[in-house]
């Protein structure tokens, strides 16, 4: 897991890649030329918008206010009859069988990397952004974007009005899903994490013969940053018994609020946690701090550790 791209180490070394992989790129560009719009796939299938060479630049259609710091974004197709083909993602060499059996029974979790040059910057800006939109859905691809005071990229993208474009260097592959490897499976968001957690539920419930069971803990600082809360309660509805939630806010505005208070704590998850087993798998994703707790740093001990879960059992984004 060392090696793996994280969110927090994203986070924490912007510039060195920015620099590597811009370097990768423009000896890339070097040899090609810059495609634009849009750059598809090689597949012998329907095209595809992402998941081949180039650069892919879309048209943003919608922007939709969230709260005081977040937006969701909308890109289009340029051909509306087009997927993302971000959902499943194996290479078009295969053999058309063993791709059935991949396409079918293995999902990536997935990314993109945004690619931007906000003015006053030395060196472009690339950071990920995690589609909520179903991969599967034609015509378009759909962001959500929390503003970080000064963060470059997020400040780049919540400055789109309609009818601007965004560019997107390549796709960048998560966790490969396997349906119904685990009995059940706990995810645990903090703020603006929640987007990668919410298109894992996508790609399980959404996937007819997958029976994982979902228990989601959502820790937020006050109500309005319970993203995505509407399209959660639908999926608790549609999946009464396979998906269930908690929410958690910090700083509660009213004491009136009947949602828990309070961090996502050691108490609150050996509560959650009491049915787990070595048939359960742990999604991490929120802020720093939120994860080093969870998962542990090198100087301490996480809570998941302490509540009897091994590492190959936590996956953090
Ligand atoms: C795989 C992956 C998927 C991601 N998906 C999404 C997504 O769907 N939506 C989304 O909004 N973000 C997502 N992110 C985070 C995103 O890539 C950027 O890191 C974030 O938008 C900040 O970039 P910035 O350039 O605006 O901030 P920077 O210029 O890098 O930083 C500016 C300031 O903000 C602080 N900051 C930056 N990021 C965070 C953070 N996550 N938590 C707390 N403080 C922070 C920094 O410490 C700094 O003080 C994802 C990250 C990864 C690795």
């Amino acid at each position: 897991m060392a090696s793996r791209l994280s969110w927090q180490s994203l986070r924490a070394r912007p510039v060195l890649l920015s620099t590597v992989v811009f370097a990768g790129i423009g000896a890339y560009f070097g040899a090609r030329s810059f495609r634009l719009p849009t750059g598809y796939a090689e597949s012998p299938e329907s095209p595809k918008v992402f998941g081949g060479f180039g650069f892919t630049t879309l048209r943003l259609q919608d922007v939709k206010v969230v709260n005081h710091n977040t937006k969701r974004l909308v890109f289009e197709f340029p051909d509306q009859n087009t997927a993302s083909g971000l959902a499943l993602t194996c290479k078009a060499a295969f053999a058309d069988w063993i791709r059935y059996i991949v396409l079918k029974f293995i999902l990536f979790q997935a990314a993109l990397l945004t690619y931007s040059w906000p003015k006053g910057q030395w060196l472009p800006v690339l950071r990920p952004y995690t589609p909520i939109s179903d991969l599967n859905q034609p015509g378009s691809v759909e962001l959500m974007v929390k503003h970080y005071p000064n963060g470059k990229a997020s400040s780049h993208l919540h400055s789109l009005r309609p009818g601007d474009t965004l560019t997107f260097a390549a796709t960048l592959k998560g966790f490969p899903w396997t349906p119904n490897k685990y009995s059940q499976v706990y995810l645990i968001a903090g703020g603006a994490g929640i987007t990668p957690i919410y298109q894992l539920i996508q790609g399980i419930l959404n996937y007819p013969d997958d029976q994982t069971k979902i228990n989601l803990v959502f820790g937020v600082n006050t109500e309005e940053d319970l993203l995505l809360r509407d399209e959660l309660e639908q999926y608790k509805k549609r999946f009464p018994g396979r998906f269930n939630y908690i929410y958690t806010v910090s700083h509660p505005h009213e004491d009136g609020s009947s949602l828990r208070k309070g961090y996502v704590t050691e108490e609150l998850l050996r509560d959650v946690m009491r049915g787990a087993d070595k048939d359960t798998h742990v999604f991490v994703c929120g802020p720093p701090g939120m994860e080093d707790a969870l998962v542990g740093s090198r100087k301490s001990v996480g809570v998941l550790s302490r509540l009897g879960f091994s590492k190959d059992q936590i996956y953090k984004f």
